[in-house]
C-alpha cells in the first residue's frame, strides 16, 4: 500500500519513523501527473532503498508565467494509483505555506530572506530563459531534503542543469547521494513530460523533431565534429521550419558547465534544446559523447 500522506509534517513523520526502524530512505521529488518517465526514478528508488517517498507539489516558485503555473496538469489521486503498482511506501503533497509556514509572502512566492541561491550552475540556458527557476527548484529542493532526510534522491537527466544544480546543493549540504536517472522516451524519441498532455494532435506531431535534431548533432559528433558551434548549427537547422519556436539549442561541456559556449573542441558535449509548441514549452538534452543511454 502507498500511504497518502497528508501533508509535509506528515511526511516527516514517516521519514523519521523509517529512519527510527533502520530503513534507508529514497526520495523522488515530482510536480505530479506522472509518467513512465517518473515512475522509473521511484522504480530505480525501490529497488535500491528499504523505503521509498514520492512528493508531488506543483512548485509555484519555480514557474517564471503566471499561465503556465495554472495550465500544468495536476492528477493526485491518479498519481498515488500509479505509485501503488511500483511498490512506493508513500506519497505526500502541500501548500507552498504547509511547505514554508510563516515565510510565504504570497500564495505563490516568499519572503526576500527564504530563498536558496541556486550556485553558477543556475547561469545559462534554463536559467537565463526562466528568470528565478533554479532559484526556486533549490529553495524547494532544499526544504524537502530537510523534511525527507532521505539517503538517496533520485532526478531526470531530462532536466539535465537541474541536475547540476540539484547536485551542487546537495554537495553544499553534505548529502543526500543524487541519483541521476535516465531520459524515458515515447517510441517516436519524445521525452515523456507531464506537459505533452497540453500538446494538440499537431502539436504532438511536431515535438519529435526535438530529438531529432539531438540525434543529428549525435550523428555529428560521431563523424569527428567537436566544435560547440558547428553542433549547435545542425541542432538549429534541424529544428528550423519544424513549426517550434527555439528558446535556445546550444552544447555544453557537461562537466564543466559555463553559461555561454566553452571554447572547442570539447572532450565531452551535451546538446540541450528548449523549443515552445504554442504555449507548450518542451525541453530535452542528449549526451553527444554517449556517455550515458539517454
Ligand atoms: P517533474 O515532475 O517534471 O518535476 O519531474 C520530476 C522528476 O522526474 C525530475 O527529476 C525529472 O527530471 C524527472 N523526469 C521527468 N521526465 C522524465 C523523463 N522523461 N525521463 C526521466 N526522468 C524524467
Amino acid at each position: 500500500m502507498t500511504a497518502l500522506l497528508e501533508d509535509p509534517a506528515a511526511a516527516e513523520r514517516w521519514c523519521a519513523a523509517q529512519r527510527a526502524a533502520g530503513r534507508s530512505l529514497g526520495f523522488v521529488p515530482t510536480m505530479g501527473a506522472l509518467h513512465a518517465g517518473h515512475l522509473a526514478l521511484v522504480e530505480r528508488a525501490v529497488a535500491e532503498n528499504d523505503a521509498t517517498l514520492v512528493s508531488v507539489f506543483v512548485n509555484p516558485l519555480q514557474f517564471d508565467d503566471a499561465g503556465d503555473f495554472r495550465a500544468y496538469p495536476r492528477d493526485l489521486a491518479g498519481d498515488a494509483r500509479l505509485l501503488e503498482t511500483v511498490g512506493c511506501g508513500a506519497v505526500f503533497s502541500g501548500t507552498l505555506e504547509q511547505f514554508f509556514p510563516g515565510r510565504c509572502a504570497s500564495a505563490t512566492e516568499l519572503e526576500p530572506g527564504a530563498y536558496v541561491d541556486p550556485g553558477p550552475t543556475a547561469e545559462g540556458l534554463e536559467g537565463a530563459h526562466r528568470a528565478g527557476h533554479f532559484r526556486g527548484v533549490a529553495t524547494i529542493v532544499d526544504r524537502l531534503f530537510d523534511l525527507v532526510r532521505c539517503d538517496r534522491a533520485y532526478f531526470g537527466a531530462k532536466d539535465f542543469q537541474q541536475t547540476l544544480v540539484v547536485g551542487d546543493l546537495a554537495r553544499r549540504r553534505g548529502g543526500p547521494a543524487v541519483v541521476v536517472c535516465p531520459t524515458h522516451r515515447e517510441p517516436d524519441g519524445l521525452a515523456m513530460s507531464s506537459r505533452n498532455l497540453l500538446l494538440t494532435p499537431a502539436q504532438r506531431e511536431r515535438a519529435p523533431a526535438i530529438h531529432a535534431a539531438l540525434a543529428a548533432a549525435r550523428e555529428r559528433w560521431r563523424s569527428g565534429e567537436r566544435d560547440p558551434d558547428e553542433l549547435a548549427s545542425t541542432l538549429r537547422a534541424r529544428l528550423a521550419d519544424t513549426g517550434l519556436a527555439l528558446d535556445y539549442a546550444e552544447v555544453r561541456d557537461p562537466r564543466a558547465w559555463t553559461a555561454h559556449a566553452p571554447a572547442g573542441p570539447l572532450e565531452r558535449a551535451v546538446a540541450l534544446v528548449a523549443a515552445r509548441a504554442g504555449d507548450v514549452r518542451l525541453i530535452d538534452n542528449l549526451r553527444l559523447d554517449g556517455e550515458d543511454a539517454a
